[in-house]
């Protein structure tokens, strides 16, 4: 059967004349970096994401690291972060010598909780990075309240939910995406990612021209005029070859997104009954665009199903394993706010499924036959 967590070559198979022919057109013309394809890309990804500036970088990490140095923080600042997330998000705000600030998840959603981040906030709150993890937008509704309530910047960490929208009204705009609502939105193209490419690769977005200007002269050695330094910046640039090949997938990822849903839609059908698991849940407000379609395993046999698949050569990943106030490296960092309680169950619990665009019923079919033997 032969499945995969993430099937990239498959994928490549169904464009590869069109990013082949595009690679070979940057090596002829060795614009290796800040070619053409940079500016086309950047603008297209506006464009996609109804951003009004698209500013690109080396990887996600990068584009976190870049947004939070571009809002004038003083160390000591404390930001708000979901304890259950992948470990850049808190990572970039240690490097800074802020504090990040954990607060509990959504059992449902497992992205932040917005209750939480209001009895986090001190004189010190500067900014709220919430996470759209595994593919739906966090409750940005109430996150941009609370914001403009206690004047405090938000960064959304969008590495996961490209493509993602917000159902309504939200900041002036209609149906925005993720990525799109706060000061700036910072995702990731990194292979398995929903837009991913051959290498690494990350971008920043923003409806606010001023800061726009500040993260594009960051991203460039603090430059604004070539060799005149006015700001501290960092080195991150996205290859030109990076650009050439997400450009030609830009144009496919609202077709990803489907295949993904569509994965998850059957998915979502076949293991309804199965007792000793929780599906995933979309809030009534955001799409969900399935980075991952992660379970919630039921009376501690997370490891044991994981174990049952794999011997049934159906892989299957666990993330993630820790909260961040349970790795080694943040233990005695920053702010704990609560039990974190969700934030440590989850990570008990869950367990993320295959899930790419190119998943066949055939191989869904024997995933959640599988799922319900198990159970049997
Ligand atoms: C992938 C990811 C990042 C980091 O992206 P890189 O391109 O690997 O640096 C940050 N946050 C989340 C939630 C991610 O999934």
């Amino acid at each position: 059967m032969n499945i995969k967590m993430v099937d990239l070559v498959g994928q490549y198979l169904k464009i590869k004349d069109e990013v082949d022919a595009q690679m070979q057109n940057v090596i002829n013309a060795a614009q290796f970096i800040n070619g053409a394809k940079c500016r086309d890309f950047s603008a297209n990804l506006a464009g996609y994401t109804g951003a009004a500036h698209a500013i690109t970088c080396a990887n996600g990490t990068d584009a976190l690291q870049i947004a939070l140095m571009s809002l004038g923080l003083q160390r000591g600042d404390e930001i708000i972060v979901p304890a259950f997330t992948y470990v850049a998000t808190a990572e970039v705000i240690a490097l800074l010598g802020l504090v990040p600030v954990l607060v509990d998840v959504e059992w449902d959603t497992f992205n932040i909780d917005p209750q939480k981040i209001e009895e986090a906030i001190t004189p010190r709150t500067k900014a709220i990075v919430p996470v759209h993890l595994f593919g739906q937008c966090a409750n940005m509704g109430r996150i941009m309240e609370i914001a403009a309530k206690h004047n405090l910047y938000v960064v959304e960490d969008n590495a996961q939910a490209i493509g993602a929208q917000w159902k309504g009204v939200l900041q002036g705009r209609e149906n925005p995406k993720s990525g799109t609502i706060g000061n700036v939105g910072c995702t990731s193209f990194f292979p398995s990612k929903n837009l991913g490419c051959f290498g690494d690769g990350g971008a920043m977005t923003t409806n606010d021209a001023e800061l726009a200007q500040r993260l594009h002269c960051i991203a460039n050695h603090g430059q604004k005029v070539k060799y005149h330094h006015s700001i501290i910046g960092c080195n991150s640039r996205l290859d030109t070859l990076q650009a050439a090949v997400l450009d030609v997938k830009l144009k496919y990822l609202d077709e990803y997104i489907s295949s993904r849903q569509s994965a998850a839609d059957y998915y979502l059908q076949e293991l309804a009954s199965v007792e000793g698991i929780e599906l995933p849940v979309t809030a009534d407000y955001t799409t969900h665009v399935y980075h991952q379609f992660t379970l919630k395993v039921r009376d501690g046999r997370r490891d044991a199903l994981k174990e049952f698949l794999a011997e049934r050569e159906i892989p299957s990943m666990i993330y993630y394993p820790l909260p961040l106030h349970h790795q080694e490296a943040y233990k005695d960092m920053g702010v704990i706010v609560g039990g974190l309680e969700n934030s440590v169950e989850l990570s008990g619990r869950v367990l993320s499924l295959p899930m790419h665009t190119e998943l066949t019923e055939e191989q869904l079919h024997y995933i959640c036959k599988a799922i319900k033997a198990f159970y049997r």
